[in-house]
């Protein structure tokens, strides 16, 4: 599959043109952003890990009946895609209280939660991604009624598949984003990446943050994080 056009590069991915009208490539950098971009960084080898523990998570939701967008892989930093519409909503599901949550509620990190909470953030780089609720993306146009609830209970079955998956693996997922995009039919697939970007994973023995987490708090030990989600994955 011949890479074509460069259509957009964010701050961990690139997407390309194909020949395939209806499909996209990625491909995975190890460039590292966080707090909207103000601390930047490299952490080896994040691509190769980022493409193939994507490419596993996007498997499991899968086989579990929900669509994505994933195709194939194409290389050890390359995969193709579904092209969609992007839903420019950020859909997060927290099980454990960590980051924002903890400020914004007042709750120690580390705290679970008596039941999953799902929020949106608005994706919009120049407002820093936004959280916001159900009725400003109404009113904002952003998704449907429908959209918003097939989004909440999609975005918690994932979670559900991705517990127990992880579960097996000694690890518990503390909480992730998610980004999901429609098809000219309407329908909508799970979208970008699922990885150590984009998940809190803690160790379930030792509690130790098994990712990105490392880097935006300067932990140190960034890349053995990744490669060892990526171990037990593959283990
Ligand atoms: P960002 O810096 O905006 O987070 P990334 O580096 O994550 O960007 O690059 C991926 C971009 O591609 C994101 O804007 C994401 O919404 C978009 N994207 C992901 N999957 C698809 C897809 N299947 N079709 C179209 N766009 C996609
Ligand atoms: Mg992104």
């Amino acid at each position: 599959m011949e890479k074509g056009r460069l259509l957009y590069e964010g701050k961990a991915k690139r997407v390309y043109e194909t020949e395939r009208s209806d499909a996209y490539l990625v491909e995975f950098k190890d460039n590292a952003t966080a707090f909207n971009g103000q601390k930047r960084g490299q952490i080896e080898g994040k691509g190769r890990y980022n493409n193939r523990i994507s490419e596993i998570l996007f498997g499991f939701v899968e086989e579990a009946g929900i669509a994505t967008h994933f195709l194939r892989s194409l290389s050890d930093r390359e995969m193709l895609v579904r092209r969609v519409t992007i839903i420019p909503l950020e859909v997060v599901t927290r099980n454990i209280v960590a980051g924002t949550l903890a400020s914004r509620v007042g709750i120690a990190e580390g705290t679970p939660l008596k039941r999953p909470v799902v929020e949106f953030y608005y994706k919009n780089d120049d407002l820093g991604d936004p959280l916001i609720n159900r009725s400003h993306a109404l009113a904002l146009e952003l998704a449907t009624m429908e959209q918003m609830s097939w989004l909440e209970e999609t975005a918690l079955k994932i979670n559900g598949i991705l517990q127990r998956e992880f579960s097996k693996r000694n690890v518990i997922l503390v909480d992730f984003k998610l980004e999901f995009g429609s098809l000219a039919d309407g329908s909508l697939l799970l979208a970008d990446e699922i990885s150590p970007d984009t998940c809190r994973l803690w160790d379930a023995a030792s509690n130790e943050k098994l990712d990105k987490d490392r880097f935006r708090r300067d932990l140190g030990q960034v890349e053995e994080a990744y490669r060892e989600i990526l171990r037990r994955l593959e283990g």
